[in-house]
């Protein structure tokens, strides 16, 4: 592919000698990880096809797109609506980042090493430039969730424009909501400047549709993973999970449901999957690449991940809602779904912990890994209340906290193992 698409990354503006360094380490890592599984259902050829060209044939279309007056739209957070983002005609793309790359160009650039890693991944990516979706954006979308991201898009704007959504406290109040819907106003008003098209009930509603099928596909791929076989890795999963946030979203709905047919009607599953330890996960959402705690479980051959509660899992796609066509009811849906995505950030935040117990229930889960990334305040100190209530719940829970650097991998792997002897 290096060849095939240099002159594109060159004219990007990447640094390709760089960008070389970081694709060769990628795919040394996906052929360990993903193409060593046992068994994986053939639909995830598809997955394979995706990362193989996520540098490359995705950034093609990006650049086509924008040749025919498409807007990219950059974003980090899940409280950037995709519906609204589609229903003015641009694109949306993920930038978080999974991988470290370059930290100390970070360091030197912020004078702190005490970053969370996936803050320290994405600036990584940008002050090196090796990421084609950061260069193909022309509007990167920043959110104040944590104290972390808030004061890093300050920086982030020297680089590249970077529009900053506020949120409030917590949307659970009356006074919360009203001022998230008034910044979701403002960042409409940004993106209908920026796109030179207006949002309406049409648009809307179309929006509304394409996002719903995509929750809904991934519903469905989720809901095989309750069968006591089962027929997909957790790592394959989460995959679908990431890839949702760069590909081509009508490619997407269509894959993603091909292979949900495939295991439905093939009834096969992973060997030995039914007597595994099942595992849920939850915490800091694992931006691609960042397959690490999943692999490591997996690579026991005694647990299967079976679900995720982060915004790479359950909370992109539960509560899901359809178009009714009229504005008002559309884009009040839209706010109210956001605005109940239980990150964190928010305080109080109980219906996270009570979404942990119910899914454990609903997977079947025999232990909850509660993951958290590295100088993430907001969800270690949540997740010690997540571990209480799993307690009390009677579910065995395993708190860890790591980061994307494989020096800890022995200790994880060590501390997994012992947790999965005890279930
Ligand atoms: S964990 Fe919080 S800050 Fe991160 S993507 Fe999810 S909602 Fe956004
Ligand atoms: S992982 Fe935690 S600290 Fe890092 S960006 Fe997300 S919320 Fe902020």
């Amino acid at each position: 592919m290096a060849k095939t698409y240099e002159k594109m990354w060159r004219e990007l503006g990447m640094d390709v000698e760089k960008h070389c360094k970081l694709l060769s380490a990628l795919t040394v890592a996906y052929s360990d990880i993903y193409l060593s599984q046992i068994y994986r259902p053939e639909g995830t050829g598809y997955l394979d096809f995706v990362v193989s060209e996520a540098h490359g044939l995705r950034i093609e279309e990006l650049i086509n797109a924008k040749k025919d007056g498409k807007k990219i739209i950059g974003s980090f957070c899940l409280y950037v609506p995709e519906e609204i983002i589609i229903a003015l005609g641009a694109i949306g793309v993920g930038l978080c980042g999974g991988i470290d790359f370059e930290p100390e160009n970070v360091h030197s650039f912020t004078g702190s090493r005490n970053i969370c890693p996936l803050i320290q991944s994405f600036m990584g990516f940008k002050l090196s430039g090796v990421c084609p979706y950061f260069e193909a954006a022309d509007l990167l979308v920043g959110e104040t969730t944590c104290d972390g991201k808030k004061k890093i898009y300050e920086r982030l704007n020297e680089l590249q424009e970077t529009y900053v959504v506020n949120l409030p406290p917590n949307c659970s109040s009356d006074t919360g909501y009203e001022y998230f819907k008034k910044e979701m106003g403002k960042l409409i008003h940004k993106l209908e400047d920026l796109t030179g098209n207006k949002l309406t009930a049409e648009n809307l509603a179309s929006g509304i549709e394409k996002v719903n099928q995509k929750r809904k596909t991934i519903e469905k791929l989720y809901s095989f993973r309750k069968n006591k076989k089962v027929p997909i890795s957790g790592k394959d999963v989460l995959l679908v999970s990431q890839l949702a946030f760069y590909e081509d979203i009508d490619r997407f709905n269509e894959k993603i449901g091909e292979l949900n047919e495939e295991i439905e009607s093939s009834g096969k599953y992973i060997p030995g999957s039914e007597s595994m330890k099942r595992i849920m996960i939850t915490g800091t959402p694992m931006a691609l690449p960042n397959w690490k705690i999943h692999h490591i479980a997996e690579s026991t051959d005694e647990a299967v991940v079976v679900c995720e509660e982060t915004c790479t899992g359950t909370r992109y796609f539960e509560n899901s809602f359809s178009a009714t066509g009229d504005m008002d009811k559309d884009l009040n849906n839209v706010f109210r779904h956001y605005s109940s995505i239980n990150c964190a950030c928010f305080t109080p935040n109980p219906e996270r912990i009570d979404d942990i117990i119910r899914l454990a229930k609903e997977y079947s889960a025999d232990g909850v890994i509660v993951n958290n990334l590295l100088f993430c305040t907001d969800y270690a100190l949540e997740n010690s209340i997540v571990e209480k209530r799993l307690n009390e719940a009677g579910i065995p829970a395993l708190r860890l906290e790591t980061d994307y650097s494989v020096s800890d991998t022995e200790t994880i792997k060590t501390r997994i193992e012992a947790f999965i002897e005890t279930l």
